[in-house]
């Protein structure tokens, strides 16, 4: 029997399980290791609460988790509860899906004041994640600005701007709704360092802000190079483009209160505020012959009295791995680390790409394995058995995926009327839950 540890149950988690358990059949078993009581990483706390159909991939996780062979153990951390070299020792072969949860900073002058934000820190709060519970972001003011040109960045202006009736009927957090539905904010500005051909937007993101019941999208015709350019782009950025282009055209919806401004060209050079941030200072940019951003020396204002960064993410370095420091994710080759050490999804690649990227990932790295340790062969580490008895020297309680469908009902019980489940967001509402 060989065993082998996923750490973390996010996309790139379960699709390495499924992988594996593929691979192997009865002659394997798999644990999913994950620092919390409930799965599917960012499907849970990352995608936006007003799309639901896209977290229905947590489905395709759940005939895995049920599959004979897999199990979940939830609530340990790897890295505190147990160390990378513990697991090897227990362990066939280790795989670190731990994902990119660390917000990238800014590096600018101002960027520590209350009222700026990472998009991990405000979509965690209102996705419910624990950590971002108490987060209360000041959306006191009339003026919001989020920092980046990505889907995320979409996202947290997108939610920025939904009524109450437009969120309600997913799973934000109540605490959340509550705050939005009272903000003042009515602007919105999205800044980009580069043009609108640069963007890192999809269509289909774009394309909701055409519909957003009390908001506008706010764009400059004057950003854009003529439509010839937009040949040279492939077939999806193409569309985004030809969004924003039609966007620029028909002109902001004036019956609309709430404006979705994009800000091309436009690098942010501090933070200013007295006690907290009011304002960004932003230098106009263009781009050079590489299309790169290069500033013009001319500066201005956007008033934001919220300011969300949103410009990546990286991967925590962890005892004993190697870590690439420039890219903040785990040093590798196609997904080895070292010998029996393998990672997958955002802390193998970085924060990039859609749920399914993650799964050529799970794969490709279940099939070095396999060619590692042939399917047949027997190893003789102890797995599960011996996690649990070291865990409970420390008493640390893991949870199984029995507790996490226990959770799940509860929280569905707990429901507003039309939406699927109103989340706990303290760790120790996930434990009482469960009994514990
Ligand atoms: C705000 C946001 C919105 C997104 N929206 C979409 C979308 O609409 N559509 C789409 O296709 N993609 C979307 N994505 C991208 C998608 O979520 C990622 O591609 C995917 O989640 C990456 O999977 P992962 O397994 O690498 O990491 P994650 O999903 O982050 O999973 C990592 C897991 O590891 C666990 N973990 C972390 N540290 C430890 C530890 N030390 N010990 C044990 N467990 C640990 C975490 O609890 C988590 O469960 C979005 C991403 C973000 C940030």
């Amino acid at each position: 029997m060989r065993h082998f540890a996923v750490v973390g149950s996010g996309p790139g988690g379960f699709y390495t399980a499924e992988a594996l358990n593929k691979a192997y059949g009865d002659g394997a078993r798999v644990d999913i290791i994950d620092r919390y009581p409930v799965p599917y990483g960012l499907v849970r706390f990352g995608v936006a609460p007003d799309h639901q159909s896209l977290k229905a991939v947590s489905k395709r996780y759940d005939t895995t988790a049920e599959t004979a062979g897999v199990d979940f153990i939830g609530n340990v951390t790897v890295g505190r509860d147990v160390s990378i070299a513990e697991l090897l020792d227990l362990y066939d072969a280790v795989v670190l899906a731990i994902g990119a949860p660390h917000d990238r900073k800014l590096g600018i002058p101002g960027e520590d004041l209350p009222g700026v934000i990472g998009s991990a820190a405000f979509v965690g709060w209102y996705n419910g994640h624990p950590e971002f519970a108490d987060l209360a972001p000041p959306l006191g003011g009339t003026h919001a600005a989020v920092i980046g040109n990505g889907n995320v960045a979409l996202d947290c202006a997108r939610i920025l701007s939904k009524t109450r009736g437009e969120l309600e009927g997913g799973d934000i957090v109540n605490h959340a709704l509550d705050a939005l539905e009272k903000s003042p904010i009515r602007t919105v500005t999205v800044l980009g360092r580069r043009g609108p051909l640069q963007i890192s937007m999809t269509p289909k993101e774009l394309g909701e802000l055409g519909h957003i019941e009390a908001a506008t999208p706010v764009v400059d015709s004057a950003d854009f190079p003529g439509v010839e350019a937009d040949e040279a782009l492939e077939p999806g950025q193409r569309k985004s483009v030809s969004l924003l282009r039609e966007y620029a055209a028909n002109g902001p919806d004036p019956s609309k209160a709430t404006r979705m401004v994009f800000d091309f060209y436009a690098k942010p050079l501090r933070i200013e505020g007295d006690g907290k941030a009011e304002k960004i200072i932003v230098e106009r940019t263009k781009l050079d012959e590489n299309a790169r951003a290069v500033g013009t020396g001319e500066t201005y204002e956007v008033p934001a009295s919220v300011v969300i960064s949103s410009i990546g993410y990286s991967t925590p370095p962890m005892e004993g791995v190697p870590y690439d420091v420039r890219g903040g994710k785990f040093l590798n080759e196609n997904g080895k680390i070292a010998d029996r050490l393998y990672c997958v999804g955002w802390a193998r690649r970085g924060p990039s790409g859609t749920i399914g990227t993650n799964r050529p990932d799970g794969y490709e790295v279940a099939a070095q394995i396999e060619a590692a340790m042939a399917p047949g062969t027997a190893g003789d580490r102890t797995g599960a058995g011996g996690l649990k008895a070291l865990l409970s020297a420390r008493d640390v309680m893991p949870t199984d995926y029995d507790d996490w469908r226990r959770i799940e009902q509860t929280e569905s019980a707990n429901a507003r009327p039309g939406s699927p489940r109103e989340k706990f967001v303290r760790v120790e509402d996930w434990m009482k839950a469960v009994g514990r």
